[in-house]
């Protein structure tokens, strides 16, 4: 990956905190998830590495059903970015997400 993580994991931070403030967003919990793949000759095997991640597991509960969703960096996130900021023009203004 040539993105750099931090920054990656800035604008997601951000994001979901927007998400959270839509009411139809706020349905559910988004848990974290480090996972480590067990290869022994991966990265991930060293003591101080948090595992592969952080991947975002979003909980929801419909109709008494926990439904699990997972939410990877890529075209879904871009496409939240994008529908955030088309429906709330302004509420990205002033963080990180604001580039121009
Ligand atoms: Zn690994």
């Amino acid at each position: 990956m040539d993105q750099s993580l931090p920054d990656l994991e800035l604008r997601r931070n951000n994001l979901f905190r927007q998400l959270e403030g839509l009411g139809d967003f706020r349905r559910g919990t988004i848990s974290v998830n480090y996972r480590k793949c067990g290869k022994s000759n991966c990265a991930c095997a060293r003591k101080d590495h948090p595992g592969h991640g952080p991947q975002y597991l979003w909980n929801v509960s419909v109709g008494g059903k926990t439904q699990a969703r997972n939410l990877p960096i890529g075209p879904e996130l871009e496409k939240a970015e994008r529908e955030v900021e088309a429906a709330n023009p302004g509420l990205l203004r002033g963080s990180s997400l604001a580039t121009k």
